[in-house]
């Protein structure tokens, strides 16, 4: 089975194969060999986002496709900077300019509570989408550190690690990260399509419960 990947960001696409390029009878498509239209992100929720990425590309190539959305969210900024992570100290997107904007935005702050959040869905051309989601709560550190992973991880410390996930190998941080919990989610799907078995529950799937009830968390 043949599954693109709709996203041409380079730090989620090395994370999702890390993630779910076990799965046998897969071959992975890339925006590098199937052209994907750009799509605007006009929804408000990581979820709508999500839904639009890969419906969206599924239907304009005719594969498969898994598209994600994902971003931070800080307490003390009222969920911020959300949905525009990406673009929250403009556009383009910028990762060190993000950053920094976040500490000032936290200068005299002193909750330091944030989590990430990830949305991924798998849609198919003729219209059935699976979705799941993850989430990986930590606070927001003083100032950036270390070099791995992308975007906000300088300044991410996951609850009960005192390194950012910049300071993490990929596979410590692919090992707890929200990206994996939301990938998980879809794992049983992917598998049955790879093998050519299909789901008999067609419609959106939302799987997200499993992952705040297994964290003790359940978001509005
Ligand atoms: P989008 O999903 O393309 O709208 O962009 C998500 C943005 O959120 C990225 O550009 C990053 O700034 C941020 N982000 C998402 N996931 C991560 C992560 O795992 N680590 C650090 N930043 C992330």
């Amino acid at each position: 089975m043949k599954l693109l990947l709709g996203t041409t960001n380079p730090g989620k696409t090395r994370e999702i194969l890390a993630i779910l390029g076990d799965i046998p009878g897969i071959r992975w498509l890339t925006p590098a060999e199937v052209p994907v239209p750009t799509v605007p992100e006009t929804g408000t929720t990581f979820l709508e986002n999500a839904l639009l990425k890969a419906r969206t590309i599924a239907a304009a190539t005719g594969y498969a496709t898994l598209a994600e959305d994902s971003g931070l969210e800080v307490d003390a900024l009222g969920g911020a900077p959300g949905v525009q992570s990406a673009r929250y100290a403009g556009d383009p997107p910028d990762y060190a300019a993000n950053n920094a904007q976040l500490l000032a935005a936290l200068a005299e702050v002193g909750d330091r509570r944030a989590r990430f959040r990830t949305v991924a869905a798998l849609a198919l051309p003729e219209g059935r989408v699976w979705t799941a989601e993850g989430t990986l709560e930590g606070t927001i550190a003083d100032a950036p550190r270390g070099r791995g992973g992308f975007g906000y991880d300088p300044l991410f410390v996951p609850v009960g690690e005192t390194r950012t996930l910049a300071e993490m190998s990929a596979a410590e941080k692919n090992a707890l990260s929200h990206r994996r919990r939301a990938l998980e989610g879809l794992r049983p799907f992917l598998t049955q399509l790879a093998v050519g078995t299909k789901s008999k529950r067609p419609g959106v799937r939302s799987l997200s419960l499993r992952y705040w009830r297994r964290g003790g968390k359940r978001r509005p």
